[in-house]
């Protein structure tokens, strides 16, 4: 199987991310997500990780699933913060005895209850990056953070640590963003700290306004006055949606007209307006 590192070197890679499901009907939208997207022939796709360990099954079922059922490339997700060093390497041993070839190495968040923080033997993603690289097995993703990731004091310090993390790591893949100009900022600002590995752009299309300004809130994503105003200008699903697939169009338009390595779709596990983006990009014609 693949690894993503190599399939960057070769060219542009477009890819989606899963969540693991959590009840029976979850899952068959997913396998009926994953059957549909399997056409347009993705390089690769990921399915995340809750952080602490919370879906820790539950992923590594989907992803060894991915691998065992389909002809495409799973890349799992693992943050580090919650887990001792026993309970990473039991993981990751998983993975490489499965022929998975691909982790995306997390921070995580911790939960907001003290009362469920756990022991960890981690503290920053950069600790998980070297743990999975001592296998000399996998390809390793990071997280970047376009607009700086909400924990940093400032995006300079932010880019800084991406790039020490970046240096170790094969590529990185982006939080959502909705204006072109973040991506092309932070890869400038990674090439004049000496990096130059792929950095993938995160596309998230617009589906729900009520969803998006939440994970815009915990993201740190800023939402642009024109995109709010769009969206403040109907209360139709139907229409929210279009607007959604109309500026996520734009959206990856620009990026590939920078010059972006590919494009990794957050899918929410829906396949719909994935698939009209790429129908709009022609992209199933280009691959
Ligand atoms: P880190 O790289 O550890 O950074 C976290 C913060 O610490 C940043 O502010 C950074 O600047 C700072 N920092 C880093 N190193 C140091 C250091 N040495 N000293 C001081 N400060 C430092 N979350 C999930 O729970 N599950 C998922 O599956 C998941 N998938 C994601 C996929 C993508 C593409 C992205 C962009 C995010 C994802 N997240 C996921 C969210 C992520 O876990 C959170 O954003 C988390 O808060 C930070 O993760 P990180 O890997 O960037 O952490």
């Amino acid at each position: 199987m693949a690894k993503i590192g190599d399939l960057l070197r070769i060219g542009r890679t477009f890819s989606f991310e899963f969540f693991p499901p959590r009840t029976d009907d979850a899952q068959l939208t997913l396998g009926r997500t994953i059957a549909e997207l399997e056409p347009l022939r993705p390089a690769f796709v990921s399915v995340t990780y809750g952080a602490g360990g919370s879906t820790r099954a539950r992923t590594r079922d989907v992803v060894t699933w991915v691998r065992r059922e389909t002809n495409i490339t799973p890349m799992a997700h693992l943050t580090c913060q919650g887990h001792t060093r026993t309970e990473i390497t039991e993981i990751l041993d998983h993975y490489r005895d499965a022929d998975v070839h691909n982790i995306m190495a997390l921070g995580g968040d911790l939960p907001s209850d003290p009362a469920d923080i756990r022991p960890s033997d981690y503290t920053y993603a950069s600790e998980l990056v070297a743990e999975v690289n001592g296998y000399g097995y996998f390809s390793v993703g990071v997280a970047a953070h376009p607009e700086g990731h909400p924990r940093s004091p400032d995006r300079a310090t932010d880019r800084r640590r991406l790039a020490d993390k970046l240096r170790h790591a094969d590529f990185a893949i982006t939080q959502f963003f909705f204006e072109a100009s973040h991506y092309v900022r932070l890869v400038d600002e990674l090439m004049a700290l000496g990096v130059d590995k792929p950095v993938l752009p995160g596309i998230m299309p617009v589906t729900n306004k009520g969803q998006i300004v939440r994970m815009a809130e915990m993201s740190g994503t800023a939402l642009p006055s024109w995109l709010v105003e769009r969206l403040n200008g109907t209360d139709d699903p139907h229409e929210i949606r279009k607007i959604g697939v109309d500026v996520a169009t734009t959206l990856c338009e620009d990026l590939l007209a920078a010059g972006a390595p590919g494009l990794h779709f957050y899918t929410l596990n829906r396949s719909t307006a994935t698939r009209e983006i790429y129908a709009n990009l022609n992209l199933s014609s280009m691959h």
